[in-house]
């Protein structure tokens, strides 16, 4: 049933009907809508995709009753807002840099510890400085340090309130699609000022993994297979 618009017409029937959720398409070819709201509203909207909108061939409805999320306004998920890259960097310190594709520039937080797929695991996470898109595949020795892509892929912005207004507002939720990292995440601000500092935190789905430590699992490059001590032991340094 893709690209029969429907994904679009649920959406705009969604709205119509006050529901929030989301909807996607499926790599079998169905379609999975996720919908919240008044009883009323959400069999309306059961009708709708029964029938189908226009030229859409329905085949089978399923309906299951899922836990609320109650953090979404109806959305198209499976649109990627752009690219996301993790880079390790030994500089005077050692972390790891998240960027996120945002208005043709990378938004970037340097993260002391990491990233974790572990939902109790809240890291810090230090706004710096908007990168160039140019640098996202940088890998090599820098400065007497250097720096691996310790993952890479594209991510989805998400939540009631639309990018870049939610980091404004110092909130965003977004799902990542790297080789290391997948499914949703959020960045809460905890402290405004000239360096702000967030907290990046694995939301809990099914891509979660309480009680891991991806860091230190996973920890070469997806670009060269190399881990930065490995890059900076070609160089003579040491991290
Ligand atoms: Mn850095």
């Amino acid at each position: 049933m893709h690209g029969v618009g429907f994904r679009e017409s649920t959406v705009s029937r969604a709205r119509e009907l006050g529901l929030t959720g989301w909807v996607r398409n499926e790599a079998d070819g169905s379609v999975r809508v996720h919908a919240e709201g008044a009883a009323e509203a959400v069999r309306a909207i059961e009708g709708f995709l029964r029938d189908g909108p226009p030229s859409a061939r329905v085949s089978h409805v399923a309906v299951e009753q899922v836990k609320v999320e109650g953090h979404e306004q109806f959305a198209i998920r499976g649109l990627s807002a752009g690219v996301f890259v993790i880079q390790e960097h030994q500089a005077r310190t050692h972390h790891f840099d998240l960027r996120l594709e945002l208005s043709g520039a990378m938004r970037s937080w340097a993260l002391p510890r990491g990233p974790s797929l572990d939902p109790a695991a809240k890291r810090l996470a230090v706004q710096v400085a908007d990168h160039a898109l140019a640098h996202n595949d940088f890998e090599g020795p820098l400065e007497g340090g250097g720096v691996i892509v310790w993952d890479l892929g594209t991510y989805e912005q998400g939540g009631r309130v639309a990018w870049p207004e939610a980091l404004t507002r110092g909130h965003g939720v977004f799902v990542l699609y790297g080789e290391k990292l997948q499914g949703g995440f959020a960045l809460q601000r905890t402290r405004a000022g000239e360096k702000p500092q967030w907290l990046l935190i694995k939301r809990r789905d099914e891509h979660a993994q309480p009680g891991s430590d991806i860091v230190a699992e996973a920890p070469r490059s997806v670009l060269s297979g190399r881990t930065l001590s490995e890059l900076m032991g070609d160089t003579g340094a040491r991290p």
